[in-house]
């Protein structure tokens, strides 16, 4: 299996405002390290295969201190659904009064099953990396049915979230992103689907080489959930 990093320590580093993250809210986003998986367009290397600096009780101070300021948190990383208390801190930012997104890679379907059982979570953004055939190769795991599984969870909860996929030109075609789309549409997402091209000369997990944007042909675009380009 693959070293995911987690540590004593979860988190990597905040970055203490946002507006742009959690749709229109005030926000913050902890930065949680490690990660089950190793997408060669990772733009976090760093997080993901680094250790974490601050405990939570260190985070729930800060959060404190924000207390009617920010309207929420944003949970990310790395994976944040892999440390072991996650699910009761979650607990603890919900009893400020503050909402919370998640954004996973899905590998965790035991994890958000309890968080949205408990009302913990009020945006779920779920990366869908891509079909089962590409899956392995792309995140150096083998998480699809994972992944699956915590799409078909959201669903079924009716949770307000967006699924997104970051398509780097060496991995993903515009035909594959369109059976990714048609695989969305099987399962009942209605929402958009996001895309992010990847961003070259960054700092990535691999040097993948520079990426160029997919054409979409309209025919795809007009049924089903919608492509939404990000960048
Ligand atoms: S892109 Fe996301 S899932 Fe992939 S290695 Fe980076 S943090 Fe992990």
């Amino acid at each position: 299996m693959q070293k995911t990093g987690v540590e004593a320590l979860p988190i990597f580093s905040i970055t203490p405002f946002t507006l742009l993250d959690f749709s229109d809210k005030t926000a913050c986003i902890l930065w949680f390290a490690g990660c089950n998986m190793r997408c060669g367009y990772c733009y976090n290397p760093e997080i993901v295969k680094g250790k974490g600096k601050l405990g939570l009780a260190d985070v729930l101070v800060f959060l404190k201190k924000r207390e009617g300021l920010l309207d929420g948190v944003v949970l990310s990383g790395g994976e944040c659904t892999l440390h072991p208390g996650i699910i009761d801190f979650a607990r603890e930012i919900k009893a400020l009064g503050m909402q919370i997104k998640l954004d996973t890679n899905g590998s965790r379907p035991d994890v958000l099953a309890k968080m949205m059982s408990q009302n913990l979570l009020d945006y779920v953004a779920l990366d869908f990396k891509s079909l089962p055939g590409s899956f392995q190769k792309i995140t150096r795991s083998s998480f699809f049915d994972q992944f699956e599984k915590s799409l078909k969870l959201l669903l079924a909860h009716d949770i307000q979230m967006e699924v997104r996929t970051t398509v780097h030109s060496s991995q993903i075609n515009g035909d594959e992103l369109a059976e990714m789309k048609n695989f969305l549409a099987a399962r009942g997402y209605k929402g958009h689907y996001y895309l992010q091209h990847f961003v070259n000369q960054t700092k990535t997990l691999e040097d993948l080489g520079p990426s160029k944007k997919p054409q979409l042909d309209q025919s795809i675009i007009s049924s089903g959930p919608q492509f939404v380009w990000r960048n």
